[in-house]
């Protein structure tokens, strides 16, 4: 293993210092919203998501000019499209962004009601969609750097790996949560685990999650694990009977055991929890009918949130 540089983090700012995970790769895991990087080439800089918080997103672009002066940006990739990750586009203009071709939607910006200086920061932003975009795999060679940008879906149906093969990073997006609940409301099951399971073969040294800190491919087994586990138990729930809304009452307390949850964020973690497995209910319910031979015809119910 290579030895990774500890980050020096300061203040009560929220803003906190970059970390180099290799010579020219760096992240900062203290934003709110996601934990964005950015990679140096020999003809400029390729940046992976955006900070959602404007104060934040400049200081990230300031900590970006600071280590490489006057250095073009030439692509922001999007790693999906939930405002944690693509709302801050604009404080990197000019800079073409790149997503998957679903990532081309609106995103929402009714969030931060009990942080009003922040919500007022939000009053000025503007929604940058991505100016290009692919829809299996891309491969941008810069130089000597080649970022290889693979969809895997599973966490919305944008979500898309970015893979430094050089360097044995992957930035993840929201495919690997660590120590928190997944955000499942637009997820796809079986996808997900499709996608961890790809990422346990990649032979990437470090993981780089859409939240948090950089991890090793052994994160992806606790995720895989609360994936695998709410589909046992939604399927055990619609064998014996049950309702969507029984079946999401009746598992939301088994769920919230699995980890932590701050008594402030209880509420809004359980309703999260609802919506994975209102999802995770129709999943089940059209593989069982499915499996049955009948053909079922279920309308989409996306949820739009923010993670
Ligand atoms: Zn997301």
């Amino acid at each position: 293993m290579a030895r990774r540089r500890s980050a020096v983090r300061i203040g009560v700012t929220g803003l906190g210092q970059r970390e180099e995970l290799a010579p020219g790769v760096f992240i900062n895991t203290f934003y709110r919203g996601c934990t964005p990087g950015f990679i140096h080439t020999e003809e400029g800089i390729v940046l992976v998501d955006a900070p959602l918080i404007p104060t934040q997103a400049i200081d990230w672009r300031t900590q970006i000019e600071e280590e490489y002066p006057g250095e073009p940006f030439l692509l922001l990739i999007n790693t999906d499209h939930h405002r944690g990750h693509a709302l801050g586009n604009q404080y990197f203009m000019p800079v073409k962004v790149l997503a998957h071709e679903r990532a081309y939607k609106e995103i929402v910006r009714n969030s931060f009601k009990r942080e009003p200086e922040i919500q007022a920061q939000l009053n000025n932003i503007i929604i940058i969609p991505p100016h290009l975009t692919f829809t299996q795999r891309a491969t941008l060679l810069y130089g000597n750097r080649r970022v290889e940008l693979i969809f895997v879906g599973g966490h919305t149906p944008a979500t898309s790996l970015v893979w430094l093969p050089e360097e044995g990073i992957c930035f993840v997006g929201d495919i690997v949560w660590v120590d928190q609940h997944p955000y499942m409301a637009q997820g796809n099951t079986l996808e997900w685990l499709r996608a961890l399971e790809f990422l346990r073969e990649l032979d990437a040294e470090f993981l780089v999650p859409g939240h948090g800190p950089v991890v090793g491919p052994e994160a992806t087994h606790r995720v895989g694990e609360y994936i695998e586990f709410m589909r046992g138990r939604v399927r055990d729930f619609y064998r014996a009977g049950k309702n969507k809304n029984e079946t999401k009452s009746g598992l939301v307390g088994e769920m919230l055991e699995w980890f932590p949850v701050p008594p402030e964020r209880k509420a809004k973690i359980e309703s999260q929890i609802k919506s994975g497995l209102n999802r995770v209910f129709r999943e089940i319910q059209r593989e069982e009918e499915e499996a049955a031979g009948r053909v079922v015809a279920l309308a989409d119910d996306d949820e739009e949130d923010f993670e």
